[in-house]
């Protein structure tokens, strides 16, 4: 039989994969998308973004059944029901998984379900789950294969109780002390849920702070809070050894700067290091491409070797879901002969916590560095009245401008709904605009939003309202 033939060949169905493969239907590349798990979404819809939102939602109302409502005037006796709460996720997810492989029908998108293998220039192999294998050929090869949570050594994986990413998001029982190691946005994240959902959390981090990468003031500012909501921070320690017995996992922790050991005791431990690229199997050798030393595969606008190319988490940049749709849209565009591009200065970052933490463009810290002459401008939102009247009063949103044309360097916020204020910095970055345009920009009252026109007022040093 003929081998099928395709203009582009994707390996890997995640936000990358997907988005990749829907946008070539769109533009009538006859295009098949290998996946090999059995739902399509990849890393975000079926074990990262999607269920984590899920579950962080979840919580957030648990947890505002148990305190604010009172406040309010609502009175409520919450009873946990966490088997309707993984259901309820699962439900979403299922849902969400579904309409992607909707969106593969309506775009004539094939799904090739099985592990694709790249065999030799244009050709990749794909072995489905029963053993079965076809070979297609592919005049453009666009890998979009991922990445995965990154071990650390020592710490051996073990069902329930020294788990991944994964398994927080599946945890049949509330852990009584649960062990967070890994102060970046996943571990905190996860941890938070737990929290709220009765654990005792205690984070360990090798490093002397939270959130590498975040601005260091709002990083500051962010430990404050989770702190003051109960989480435990263990900073500058470094988790060496991981034994487990029937009553749960010791951990061996020395300082970083070197120093004795200790130990310390949780029932469950999430590792959340962070995730490298995933390219297991995924024949690079046959294309003569060897990834760098942390496993990415690096590009020249997107290319790899002639036909090949790479998108998402698997090459450089943030691992972010938006991200991977960005280098997806731009990848195709680019072997369609349009013009594909992305700004990776302009990458919104989110943290989903309560509060949230959101921020584009560059951090006080990097400015410094950089020397770069800047102007700052802050309001809490203490001083906002939709924060007030809705008790979310914790956090500030910080707008820093060029000192001499007031451009807008970065926007960082803490606070409620910072995830989706964020975007109208984006947006005003994104035109090369000034602090002055968000400043005379009329916002509606009352809103949260108001509290980024008022820091960029700040930072033009006029009087804020109250
Ligand atoms: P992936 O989503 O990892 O997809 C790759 C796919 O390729 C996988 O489905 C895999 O099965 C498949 N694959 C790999 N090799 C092969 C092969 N050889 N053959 C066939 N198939 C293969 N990002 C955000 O932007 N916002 C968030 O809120 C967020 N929350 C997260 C929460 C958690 C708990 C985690 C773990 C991640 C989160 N992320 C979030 C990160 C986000 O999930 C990733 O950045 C995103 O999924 C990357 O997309 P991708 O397409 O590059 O890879």
């Amino acid at each position: 039989m003929a081998e099928a033939s395709y203009d582009v060949v994707i390996i890997g169905g995640g936000p990358g994969g997907y988005n990749a493969a829907i946008r070539a239907g769109q533009l009538g590349l006859k295009v098949a998308c290998v996946e090999m798990r059995e739902t399509l979404g990849g890393t975000c819809l079926n074990v990262g973004c999607m269920p984590s939102k899920a579950l962080l939602h979840a919580s957030e109302l648990w947890d505002a059944a148990n305190g604010e409502f009172a406040k309010i005037g609502i009175e409520v006796k919450p009873k946990l029901n966490l088997p309707q709460m993984h259901k309820a996720k699962d439900d979403s997810v299922g849902q969400l998984t579904k309409g992607i492989e909707f969106l593969f029908k309506k775009n004539k998108v094939e799904w090739l379900k099985g592990r694709g293998k790249i065999v030799s220039k244009g050709k990749v192999e794909v072995t489905a789950a029963d053993g079965s294998v076809q070979t297609v050929e592919a005049r453009n090869i666009v890998i979009a294969t991922g990445s995965e949570p990154t071990p650390l050594p020592g710490v051996a994986f073990e069902d329930g109780k020294v788990i991944d990413s994964t398994g927080a998001l599946f945890l049949p029982a509330v852990p009584k002390k649960l062990i967070v190691v890994g102060a970046g946005i996943i571990g905190l994240e996860l941890g938070s849920v737990w929290r709220r959902l009765g654990a005792e959390v205690t984070v360990v981090e090798f490093l002397d702070r939270i959130t590498p990468g975040m601005d260091t003031e709002v990083a500051t500012t962010f430990q404050r809070t989770l702190t003051k909501q109960g989480m435990t921070f263990k900073l500058g320690a470094k988790v060496t050894a991981a034994t487990s017995g029937r009553d749960g996992v010791e951990l061996t922790v020395e300082p970083a700067a070197g120093g004795a050991a200790e130990t310390i005791k949780g029932d469950v431990v999430l590792v959340a290091i962070g995730r490298r690229p995933y390219t297991d199997g995924l024949g690079l050798e046959s294309i003569g491409v060897t990834p760098d030393k942390r496993g990415f595969i690096d590009h020249d606008h997107f290319k790899v070797a002639d036909g090949v190319w790479v998108i998402g988490d698997v090459t450089h940049g943030p691992m972010l879901a938006h991200k991977a749709e960005e280098d997806a849209v731009a990848v195709i565009d680019t072997i369609a002969g349009k013009y594909g591009h992305v700004d990776y200065a302009l990458v919104p970052s989110v943290v989903y916590t309560a509060p949230e933490v959101a921020w584009v463009g560059q951090t006080e810290d990097q400015l410094k560095a950089a020397g770069v002459q800047y102007k700052k401008g802050k309001f809490p939102f203490t001083a906002n009245s939709r924060a007030k009247i809705n008790h979310e009063t914790d956090g500030f949103v910080k707008v820093l401008a060029d000192a001499a044309t007031d451009k807008v360097l970065g926007v960082h916020i803490i606070g409620p709904q910072a995830g989706e204020m964020i975007h109208e910095a984006a947006i005003t970055m994104s035109f090369g605009g000034a602090s002055e345009d968000i400043a005379r920009t009329c916002h509606a009252h009352p809103t949260r939003s108001e509290a980024v026109r008022q820091a960029a007022m700040d930072v033009e040093g006029w009087m804020m309202q109250a």
